[in-house]
């Protein structure tokens, strides 16, 4: 089910036995989740949840589904396990994003190396660190189809969290890059935007967008900021000044980037700026009063 940019795509497998679904989306949308799904679903239970990585927009759904769907088994990549299990939202990356996600419970882990049975049919488990150091990625290997999470779109990949924080990975987004090639997915189901059977063209731009953020990985910085301010209005779609202000004060994320990559830079003009870079590319507005999604 291809989503809107806020809420990663959800793919849903409809087997003899099980049902299962990938990826929930983000929590303003969980009731569109659910609505999706039930219908989807025409009656059966959800037995299964997996999630490619621990973000907001791939997780969010988690809490209402299960809630709805109270036999639902939870499968979450190792990584992260320990902090879901304290709900350790320091940990996490929702509150340092600026970002919200209801408390969820999983059941087991999503290990790299094994496989899962979906819709009837068994799919590889593999890591894909990058954007995220804990993602995984889903590969069918008959039909050659790969659920990519954020670590191939059809036009670039995700912002590479790590290196906001000064933790080297654009090697390890190249590396996942030669992952997905040396698989030869005939067709890609990615966490955003739709399905595309292009897969040489898009790598070949992620890995053009990719050695350009190596070059200078301040360009990478700012482009996060806008990702960060973007996703906050596709969330709220209208906010105050003082809303705006408060969230730019209560985002450790930015204040991590500004620190580390624009010094002489205040917060406030760094978020000011991306805001104005938005709002020239049409994608946000702005008034004396409030500022708005476009
Ligand atoms: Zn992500």
């Amino acid at each position: 089910m291809e989503r809107g940019w806020l809420s990663a795509n959800n793919i849903v497998f409809v087997g003899r036995d099980q049902a299962a679904v990938v990826d929930t989306g983000y929590v303003t949308h969980s009731d569109q989740t659910l609505a999706l799904i039930e219908a989807t679903l025409a009656g059966r239970p959800l037995d299964l949840i997996l999630n490619t990585h621990l973000h907001s927009d791939h997780c969010g759904g988690n809490a209402a589904l299960q809630a709805r769907y109270p036999g639902v088994e939870t499968r979450i990549p190792p990584g992260e396990a320990s902090l879901v299990e304290t709900w350790d939202e320091d940990g996490l990356s929702f509150r340092t994003t600026g970002q919200n996600c209801p408390r969820f419970r999983f059941d087991a882990l999503l290990q790299a190396g094994h496989e899962v049975v979906l819709g009837d049919i068994p799919w590889e488990v593999h890591a894909a660190p990058g954007h995220d150091p804990h993602s995984i990625i889903l590969w069918e290997p008959r039909s050659r189809t790969l659920i990519s999470a954020d670590a191939l779109w059809e036009n670039g990949f995700g912002v590479v969290f790590p290196e906001l924080s000064g933790e080297p990975s654009f090697d390890e987004v190249a590396a996942t890059l030669d992952v997905i090639e040396a698989l030869h997915p005939l067709r890609v189901i990615p966490g955003h935007g739709a399905v595309f059977d292009e897969v040489a063209g898009a790598l070949r731009s992620a890995r053009s967008r990719l050695e350009g953020f190596a070059r200078d990985p301040a360009k990478h910085a700012w482009h996060a900021v806008k990702v960060l301010v973007k996703f906050k209005l596709l969330e709220v779609q209208s906010m105050s000044n003082e809303e705006w202000q408060s969230w730019v004060q209560q985002t450790p994320y930015l204040e991590t980037i500004r620190a580390r990559f624009f010094p002489a830079s205040t917060l406030e003009d760094l978020s000011a700026q991306a805001l104005a870079a938005l709002v020239k590319t049409g994608a946000a507005s702005a008034t004396a009063e409030r500022i708005q999604n476009r």
